[in-house]
C-alpha cells in the first residue's frame, strides 16, 4: 500500500524521522571515548526526564519485560514478601515475574478499568506491623486498559503506615508522555523501555534506582548475573559497559532526548493531554465507551474503548488492518475480544491522531457497528480547534 502504515498501537509508536537519521551511522567502538561522551549524554537526559537529582540510571539491552526482572532481582531474595497492585494485564506480568523468583505476591486485585486504590494500599501495610513486606508493585500507566493510577497517592500510603517497603513503579507506557516525578514521589525503582514515549525502536530496559534501592541490592539474594546492576554502575563509571550495548539504540537515545528537550517536557505532557483528550472525545461521539471509568485516572497515551454487545474487536482489528493497514491495540488478558485500544503517544501530532480515528470510524462501520461517519473526528477537530 502506498504512503505509511498507521501504527496507532500503544507502543512501539512512530520513530521521527530525526531519530531514524541519528541511528544511521557507521557503529563506533563501545570501548573507546565517543562512546564515553554518548553514555553520559543519554544517563544524564534520562536523569532530567526520570526528574531525579541523585537516582542512578541504569540500561540493558532488553525491553519492558527484562526491566520487570532486572528491579525485582536486584532489590528482592527469594521468600520475601511484596504487596502488587493488580489492575490488568502488565500489573499481572509484573506480579508473575516476581512468582517466577520466589518471591510471594500479596496481590490487591482491582477491576480492569480501575486504578490503584491508595487506601487499600494503606490498609495492607498497617496490617504488617512486622514489616515482612519488602516491596510494593505498581504499574502507573496500565496500558491494557487505558488507566493511569496515582502513584504520589501510594507513596503518600506508604508514608502514612511508616512503612519502609520499596516502591516500584512500571512506567513503561508512561515516562515521557505522562508526568513522573521519581524523586518527588519517592519511587526506589521506575523502570520503562525505549518504545513508547522515548520514540525509539524497542531493545532497551531502563531503570531508575535510588540511593534506598542502591542497597537494598547489596542485601538482595535472587539469582541474578545478566541483570545485575552491580557491574553495570562500576563500568558505567568509566563509560563503559559489562556487555556489549545497544550502540545504535544509543545515538538514537540521545537524538530523542534532544527532542523531548527542545519541546520541552512540560509541553510534551500537554500535547498528550490534548491528544488524549481529543480521543476520549471522539469515542464518546461515536457512542462507544471508555474502558476507564473515572476521569481522573484517564491516560493520556492511549484510550481503551469497549466493543459494542455483539461485535469482536479482534475482528475490528482484523478488518482495520486489512482495509487500512491500521493498527490498533488488541484487547488483552480478561478483556480479549472486548475492547480495542488506541495509541497516542510519542512522536505523535494532531493529524496522525485524527487520520488514525478516520480508519477507526471506518473499520467499526466496515464492521456494521452503527456509527455516523466523522461524527467522533467532528468531536475531535473541535475539541483541538479550542472550540469545545
Ligand atoms: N509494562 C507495560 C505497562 C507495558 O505496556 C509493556 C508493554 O507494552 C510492558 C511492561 C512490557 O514491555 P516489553 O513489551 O518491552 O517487554
Amino acid at each position: 500500500m502506498p504512503g505509511r502504515p498507521f501504527l496507532q498501537i500503544p507502543g512501539p509508536t512512530l520513530v521521527p524521522e530525526r531519530i531514524v537519521r541519528a541511528m544511521s551511522q557507521p557503529i563506533i567502538d563501545h570501548r573507546g571515548p565517543r562512546f564515553a561522551a554518548l553514555v553520559e549524554a543519554c544517563l544524564e537526559g534520562l536523569k532530567g526526564v526520570f526528574k531525579t537529582r541523585n537516582g542512578h540510571v541504569i540500561l540493558y539491552p532488553g525491553s519492558g519485560t527484562g526491566a520487570w526482572e532486572a528491579a525485582l532481582v536486584n532489590t528482592l531474595s527469594p521468600g520475601d514478601r511484596a504487596l502488587g497492585v493488580v489492575n490488568g494485564h502488565f500489573s499481572t506480568g509484573f506480579a508473575r515475574t516476581a512468582e517466577a523468583y520466589g518471591i510471594e505476591v500479596e496481590r490487591i486485585e482491582v477491576e480492569y478499568g480501575a486504578g490503584a486504590p491508595a487506601d487499600e494500599v494503606e490498609r495492607r501495610l498497617r496490617m504488617d506491623s512486622a514489616h515482612q513486606l519488602r516491596a510494593v508493585l505498581l504499574v502507573h500507566n496500565e496500558t491494557s486498559t487505558g488507566v493511569t493510577s496515582n502513584v504520589a497517592a501510594v507513596r503518600a500510603a506508604l508514608n502514612r503506615a511508616k512503612h519502609p517497603a520499596l516502591l516500584l513503579v512500571d512506567a513503561v507506557s508512561s515516562l515521557a508522555s505522562i508526568d513522573f516525578r521519581f524523586d518527588e514521589w519517592g519511587v526506589d525503582v521506575a523502570l520503562t523501555g525505549p518504545q513508547k514515549g522515548l520514540m525509539l525502536p524497542p531493545g532497551m530496559a531502563i531503570l531508575a534506582a535510588s540511593e534506598k534501592a542502591i542497597s537494598a541490592g547489596e542485601k538482595a539474594r535472587c539469582p541474578r548475573a545478566y541483570w545485575d546492576w552491580r557491574p553495570v554502575l562500576e563500568r558505567n563509571k568509566r563509560g563503559e559497559y559489562p556487555y556489549t550495548p545497544a550502540t545504535m539504540l544509543l545515538f538514537g537515545l540521545e537524538e530523542a532526548l534532544r527532542m523531548l528537550n527542545e519541546e520541552g517536557l512540560e509541553n510534551v505532557f500537554g500535547r498528550h493531554a490534548r491528544l488524549g483528550e481529543a480521543c476520549r472525545r471522539a469515542v464518546r461521539a461515536l457512542g462507544l465507551a471508555l474502558l476507564c471509568r473515572d476521569p481522573t485516572q484517564y491516560s493520556n497515551t492511549l484510550t481503551a474503548v469497549v466493543m459494542p454487545k455483539g461485535f469482536d474487536s479482534d475482528e475490528l482489528i482484523r478488518l482495520a488492518y486489512r482495509r487500512l493497514e491500521l493498527s490498533l491495540g488488541v484487547g488483552l488478558g480478561a478483556v480479549k475480544g472486548k475492547v480495542f485500544r488506541i495509541g497516542h503517544l510519542g512522536g505523535v501530532n494532531e493529524l496522525d491522531l485524527l487520520g488514525g480515528l478516520a480508519g477507526v470510524e471506518m473499520a467499526l462501520a466496515e464492521l456494521g457497528v452503527p456509527v455516523t461517519l466523522g461524527a467522533g473526528l467532528g468531536a475531535a477537530q473541535e475539541f483541538l480547534l479550542g472550540r469545545s
